[in-house]
């Protein structure tokens, strides 16, 4: 089933332009959405803890900044940009009280709406515009021109008007310009978690460092083992990003093209594919998001200790060390 896009001939942006936003945390994606939605005129003000060492940093790119409960009483749209496992504490603490009959309030995916761990009042809207990408790039490809797509949702319609509030939000952060798509809470939760768990990061970094470990095992030197199976793999992906895999198939030689269809397979086989579907059925029951909230609870105990484990790993180190050289590569 097709999903709807809509792009800047459907989009009011006098919507949001006629808003007061407030964004509630200034990391990846805070300080994208506010810098590009005050470059597309929109009333901006960026809530902060006191003391925040972001606060001087928004201040110095030209945006207003104050405490979160100053920007929530301020605004009639709050976009809860602090990280999942924080939000919580920090609707309870700083947003909650603010909200006033026909407000709205916003998230960049849907973990704390789905899975029940915020439950807005009923006379708010509660709206998603979650951008396909991250912050970094999302401010980046803005201030190109060009715009990460969004997946923009509504939980609740509380005005009547929130999916054109939705869409007039994503216009101003740029999706408008490559598109915005609609979807639910249900969907983005679900199918951003599993994209991260099984394909962008666990699936890919994965697959990287089993292909380093099989060359350097055995015995091929580290180096050569990260020029082929890690710095090469941002080439493959941009000809397969810009122009299809055909294309990518048409640039490598027919001996990596017949090589690609005789081992993929092998190597991306059943077991695979079956622990793909288990994995997702574990995103959609709600453990993955338990065992995520405990561990969090815990300190991020086995976060850390998996982050302190690839920090050390031979591929980490070997790459740090062949990234220093490179002389076009900026901190
Ligand atoms: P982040 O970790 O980059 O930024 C967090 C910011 O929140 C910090 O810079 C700080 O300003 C603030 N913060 C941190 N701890 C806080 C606390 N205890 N109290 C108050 N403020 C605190 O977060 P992020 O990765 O930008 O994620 C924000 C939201 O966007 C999440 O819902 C995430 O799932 C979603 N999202 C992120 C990306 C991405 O590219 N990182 C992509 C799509 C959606
Ligand atoms: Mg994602
Ligand atoms: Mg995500």
């Amino acid at each position: 089933m097709a999903i709807e896009i809509c792009y800047e001939k459907d989009v009011d942006p006098s919507i949001i332009q006629g808003m007061k936003v407030a964004i509630i945390g200034y990391g990846s994606q805070g300080h994208a959405h506010a810098l590009n939605l005050m470059d597309s005129g929109c009333d901006v003000r960026v809530g902060l803890r006191e003391g925040s060492k972001s606060w001087a940093t928004a201040e110095e790119a030209g945006l207003k900044v104050c405490t979160m409960d100053q920007a929530a009483e301020e605004a009639n749209l709050i976009m809860m940009l602090v990280p999942d496992e924080i939000q919580p504490a920090v609707y309870k603490d700083h947003i909650e009280a603010h909200l006033h009959s026909g407000d709205t309030l916003g998230f960049g995916h849907g973990f704390n709406i789905h899975f029940g761990y915020i439950v807005p009042p009923a006379d708010v809207n509660v709206i998603m515009c979650a951008p396909k990408g991250p912050g970094h790039i999302v401010r980046r490809q803005y201030t190109e021109g060009s715009g990460v797509p969004d997946l923009i949702c509504v939980q609740q319609d509380a005005t009547g008007n929130a999916w054109d509030i939705a869409k007039s939000y994503a216009w101003g952060v740029g999706g408008a310009r490559t598109g915005i798509m609609l979807g639910t809470f249900a969907q983005e939760t679900e199918e951003d978690l599993f994209g991260e768990q099984a394909v962008l990061c666990g699936g890919c970094v994965e697959l990287v460092k089993a292909g380093f470990d099989t060359l350097v095992d055995a015995g091929y030197p580290p180096e050569l083992a990260y020029f082929e199976c890690y710095h090469e793999l941002k080439m493959i992906v941009d000809l397969m990003y810009e122009s299809g895999i055909g294309f990518m198939n048409y640039s490598i030689s027919n001996t990596a093209e017949y090589g690609e269809y005789y081992a993929g397979p092998k190597v991306i086989n059943d077991e695979s594919r079956a622990a793909m579907k288990l994995i997702l059925e574990r995103i959609q029951n709600g453990e993955f998001a338990k065992e995520f909230v405990a561990d969090c609870e815990n300190d991020h105990k086995w976060l850390l200790e998996q982050r302190a484990k690839c920090d050390e790993s031979l591929i980490e180190q070997t790459g740090k060390q062949i990234r220093s050289m490179f002389t076009w590569i900026k901190k």
